[in-house]
């Protein structure tokens, strides 16, 4: 009766599902301070070290004393100032597209624009692992809601045969965020072009990751101009936060009238915009930062499955290490945490029931010694206990 929140909350620490924030005393970067400890940190989305880089840091610094700490409003009041208007554009033009929006987050970006594009009469298709954002975007917008396997594009062929709906538009992670694994975005607009459907790529973990000027996911498999929309964040690869849409001048003044998350919340902070020009430059430039990030990719890769630990078919720097029960994962990322490494565990409901995993993340911040360090740790608790 009424609201028993002490059962609810007593449930879900039996589960080994409670959780709670660390408090961080440290900027992001490689080493994380917490509990008057320093760690290894290798949980960040900070792919480039770009969250916590001089430069970065002082475009923020210097836009704040030219624009002060908050935008005042929304975009379309008086919040949208000069820099968010050049960030669009650098955006737009990063991303080959006409117009390029921005977003206060990822999660926004998303529910936004599903629910501005779509209604009852239409139909979202959305792979089994989108992104929490994207499955809550597809049932908040109204339109009937179907699933298909992962990756799987004639899954998503029959359920698109068998669709009456007005639109029918099909929603992917570019880079899948807990797996790491990516799209397969050719085959995908295959179909969707056989079926006249739109395509919307999350590029959340593609953006100034992949490809040789970090264009993300479209550029780097080629299917650029078959993607009618595109969604990227900036608080991953680009260092800072926020998120934007790209795609046609006549999508994005469709998403300015009708997207709630955009028209009703106020516009990031300008200097969030002033730092994520600079990151951006560099995230084009500065290729450095990817070529470091691949050899520590393929170095990690090599040494954890040596050691016997079963990786995903992941090239990206999100390299989850399967583990399966709950209290599994939670026991090796204690053991990790122990001997000096910060890596949360993910347990269920973020990642289906019986894979918790060990989501290990890369960044160039960090130097081929703290791989190696952190392949010593796994393999001294291997050897101490078989579970994990
Ligand atoms: C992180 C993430 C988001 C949300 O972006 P925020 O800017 O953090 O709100 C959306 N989609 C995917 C795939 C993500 O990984």
């Amino acid at each position: 009766m009424g609201f028993d929140l002490t059962e609810d909350l007593a449930a879900r620490r039996r589960q080994h599902r409670f959780r709670q924030p660390l408090v961080m005393d440290s900027p992001c970067g490689r080493h994380a301070r917490l509990d008057g400890r320093n760690y290894l940190n290798f949980c960040s989305n900070d792919y480039l070290g770009l969250a916590n880089d001089g430069d970065v840091i002082e475009a923020f610094q210097k836009a704040a004393g030219e624009w002060g700490a908050g935008s005042g409003a929304s975009h379309l009041v008086c919040g949208h100032q000069r820099p968010h208007q050049d960030l669009e554009e650098a955006l737009a033009e990063h991303t080959g597209r006409e117009r390029a929006l921005l977003f206060s987050t990822g999660y926004m970006a998303n529910l936004g624009v599903m629910s501005a594009l779509l209604g009852k009469a239409d139909a979202v298709f959305e792979d089994r692992l989108n992104h929490a954002s994207l499955l809550d975007g597809g049932l908040l917008s109204g339109a009937r809601f179907r699933r298909f396997a992962h990756n799987d594009a004639d899954s998503l062929h029959r359920l698109l045969q068998r669709s009456d709906a007005r639109r029918k538009l099909v929603v992917v992670d570019g880079v899948f965020s807990m797996d790491g694994d990516e799209a397969p975005l050719a085959a995908l607009a295959d179909v969707c072009e056989h079926n006249d459907a739109w395509l919307m790529v999350d590029d959340a973990h593609g953006i100034g990751v992949l490809d040789e000027k970090g264009r993300g996911s479209l550029f780097a498999q080629g299917v650029n101009d078959r993607t009618q929309i595109l969604m990227g964040t900036l608080g991953k690869g680009l260092g800072t936060g926020g998120a934007f849409v790209a795609g046609s001048t006549e999508l994005i003044e469709t998403l300015i009238q009708f997207a709630r998350t955009f028209i009703y919340t106020t516009a990031m902070p300008a200097a969030v915009a002033a730092a994520t020009l600079v990151s951006l430059k560099k995230a084009q430039q500065e290729n450095g930062r990817r070529e470091k990030l691949a050899d520590l990719i393929k170095h990690f890769r090599h040494g954890a499955s040596e050691l016997g630990y079963s990786l995903m078919p992941s090239q990206t720097p999100i390299q989850p290490l399967l583990i399966g029960r709950d209290e599994d994962a939670m026991a090796l990322s204690g053991a990790l945490r122990e001997k000096g490494f910060l890596i949360t565990a993910i347990r269920p409901p973020t990642v289906p029931e019986g894979e918790a995993r060990l989501r290990v993340t890369l960044s160039a911040a960090h130097d081929p010694d703290d791989v190696d360090a952190l392949l010593a740790a796994l393999a001294a608790i291997r050897n101490r206990n078989s579970n994990v």
